[in-house]
């Protein structure tokens, strides 16, 4: 779901019987390149979404915190006192905000007790973030209401401690950092070693182009334990190499790699270090060229995930093909693999060819039909009102 301001303000009052504080926002994310990088300290190019998740938030005078969600209107708010608050210690979709206020205090601030109630048009579980987006609307109204003044950094670090140790997901900070870091026509290049940033202008619009996100609607078995597999290789193939992480190993040292390694490991490998290489690339393409040169990039991480990695699944190698061979200049999964969403850039008078060139394609292998909807580079969290 996804009110107007004015409506979320009418639904807290309605919850709680006062008017919210305020209402803060913060968007889900997509990534146009740098897949499986992030644990080895390499390079993501996230961007922020115009999907976004607002919450309306208001102080209260002791320590008890309620959180309430329009996805779940008929539920009674969570509570919690935030002296009581503990590592792992929330269930549910609750872990999420009272996490970050929980990480929050963690960090060195002190919060004030609220009430929150949450609303989004992120779609949950496609690969948009929507967690990210809960947990940086949440971040940005707590800092403020606070006056803490934490930086945006500080609170994408505390929406990654929030989801690592309350919700208990191994997750890196690329989330967090395009949502709470993103600005309007521009992708966020992410130094996971540094955690350095800088904005890489990606003007979709002006191009000409969209950028399709195809979610698949699958998410096979597998993808919780094929995830920590290719963890275990990484770290496999770092040891073996003797550098700290993979992102130390240049293209260059792929023909030494390939005397060190087992054929399975060296393929590993070489996914997340060509893959570093295609993330820098981009950026250089981009801001040189524009983003219709970033095509052949996307089309050879698919590729790599596909072949050296081995993430990809039959419904994502199927969007892909399809939307390639319907003219999109560049296509590729998108996410942890074994399911979830591809991404095409295409140009705009293409977009209908291409959506029914993929859906043809999944009804014809007899696929769930796929969801298909564009995404554009939009702001990243701030106060709405
Ligand atoms: P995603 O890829 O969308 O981030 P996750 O599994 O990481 O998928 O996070 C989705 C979870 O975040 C949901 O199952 C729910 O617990 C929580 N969530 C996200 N948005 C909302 C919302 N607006 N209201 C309540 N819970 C939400
Ligand atoms: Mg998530």
């Amino acid at each position: 779901m996804s009110s107007t301001p004015h409506d979320l303000a009418a639904a807290f009052a309605d919850r709680f019987g006062t008017e919210p504080d305020g209402l803060w926002s913060a968007p889900g994310r997509v990534n146009v390149i740098g897949e499986h990088t992030d644990y080895n300290e390499g390079f993501v190019l996230p961007f922020a979404i115009q999907h976004s998740t607002t919450v309306a938030a208001a102080v209260r005078g002791d320590r008890w915190v309620r959180v309430a969600s329009t996805f779940a209107p008929d539920d009674d708010p969570v509570t919690a006192d935030l002296d009581d608050l503990a590592e792992g210690g929330v269930e549910g979709w609750a872990a999420y905000p009272l996490g970050v206020l929980w990480a929050f205090e963690q960090s060195g601030y002190r919060c004030p007790g609220m009430d929150l109630l949450v609303d989004s048009s992120v779609p949950v579980g496609a690969g948009l973030s929507s967690s990210a987006a809960l947990e940086c609307s949440v971040a940005v109204a707590a800092n403020e209401l606070a006056q803490a003044g934490a930086s945006h950094e500080e609170l994408a670090a505390i929406g990654q401690l929030a989801e690592n140790r309350m919700v208990g997901a191994p997750t890196g900070i690329m989330d967090q950092s395009a949502s709470l870091l993103g600005e309007a026509g521009y992708a966020v290049f992410l130094d996971c070693r540094s955690g350095e940033s800088q904005l890489v202008p990606l003007d979709l619009e002006a191009a000409g182009l969209e950028l399709l996100v195809i979610d698949t609607r699958v998410s096979h078995s597998h993808s919780t334990g094929g995830y920590a597999a290719r963890r275990r290789s990484c770290e496999l193939g770092a040891k073996l190499m003797g550098v700290p992480a993979l992102r130390d190993v240049s293209v260059q040292d792929l023909a030494e790699a390939a005397g060190v390694l087992d054929e399975e490991t060296f393929r590993r490998v070489r996914h997340v270090v060509t893959e570093n290489a295609r993330v820098q690339d981009a950026v250089r393409l981009l801001t040189r060229e524009g983003p219709a040169a970033l095509g052949p990039l996307l089309v050879a991480s698919h590729a790599s995930m596909r072949d050296d990695f081995e993430i990809s699944c039959a419904e994502l190698d199927t969007a892909v093909d399809a939307a390639l061979d319907a003219g999109a200049l560049g296509a590729r999964m998108t996410g942890g693999g074994f399911g979830g969403a591809a991404i095409a850039l295409v140009a705009v008078d293409d977009v209908p060819a291409v959506r029914a060139a993929v859906e043809d394609a999944f009804s014809a292998a007899r696929f769930r039909a796929p969801v298909i909807f564009s995404v554009l580079p939009g702001a990243g969290a701030a106060r709405i009102a």
